[in-house]
């Protein structure tokens, strides 16, 4: 299991996490919903050892790097490096043998000889995914997976990390399209101003969309009431 305990994290007098609590379990996927600057990205940085001068604990079966894939909300893709030749660095850095990208890329249909930065904003998403799936983590960390994909990536993406999940990878994502979250999710946390709002299993995934919507939007639910 991958565990957050109590962090806290400001850049400068701006509080961004005030301690976050967060399990994640092998076998399971885990929704990390919140708005825009909730802290979900710093989250993710914080655990996955990106950022440094946080407080609390991070506790992990191993070194959380070895053991976990992360994809980052913009995946950087250095100039002058074809798709094929992005993966091969990939798993270069990290001392593993680069398996034949044949049987992943039927399904993902990637120009892999073409530079990785002329491809389109979903091609640089499916690439980076890429260079993860075909190393079997134990857990990834996926910042708005979906987002830029089209439909039948989209369809793809969700079928493949229900069955990575069911093989026993432990997954926290992270996704502004709630239907999609709750659709593949077993949990799911709402961070709301770096705090955990609430923690929801599956079953209560009902009362999510009401909550957030109260939650996040209270006061202009309000407004809209008095224009709609
Ligand atoms: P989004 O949904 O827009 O991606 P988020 O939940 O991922 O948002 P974060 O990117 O973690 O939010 O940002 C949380 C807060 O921390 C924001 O107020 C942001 O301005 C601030 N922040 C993030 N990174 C830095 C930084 N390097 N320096 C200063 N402030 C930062």
């Amino acid at each position: 299991m991958l565990e957050i305990l109590d962090l806290h994290k400001a850049y400068g007098r701006h509080e961004v996490l005030r301690g976050v609590s967060l399990a994640l379990r092998p076998g399971s996927i885990h929704g990390l919903v919140g708005a825009n600057g909730a802290g979900k990205t710093t989250l993710i940085n914080c655990l996955y050892g990106l950022e440094s001068g946080y407080t609390g604990t991070v506790r992990a079966p191993g070194p959380v790097r070895d053991i976990t894939g992360l994809l980052p909300y913009e995946p950087y893709f250095y100039p002058r490096l074809t798709g094929r030749e992005y993966v091969a660095f990939c798993l270069q850095a990290r001392g593993r043998v680069v398996p034949d990208l044949r049987p992943w890329n039927q399904l993902l249909e990637l120009p892999l000889d073409q530079y990785a930065t002329d491809y389109s904003a979903g091609m640089k998403k499916k690439l980076a995914l890429l260079a993860l799936l075909v190393q079997d983590f134990a857990f990834l960390i996926l910042d708005e997976p979906f987002n830029g994909l089209d439909l039948e990536a989209n369809l793809l993406l969700k079928e493949m990390l229900k069955r990575l999940r069911d093989r026993g990878t432990g997954i926290l994502l992270t996704s502004h399209i709630l239907g999609t979250l709750t659709e593949i999710a077993d949990e799911a946390t709402v961070l709301v101003g770096g705090r955990v709002q609430r923690h929801y299993p599956a079953a209560e995934f009902g009362t999510l969309e009401a909550d957030l919507l109260a939650a996040l939007h209270g006061e202009k639910l309000s407004q809209l009431n008095a224009l709609l």
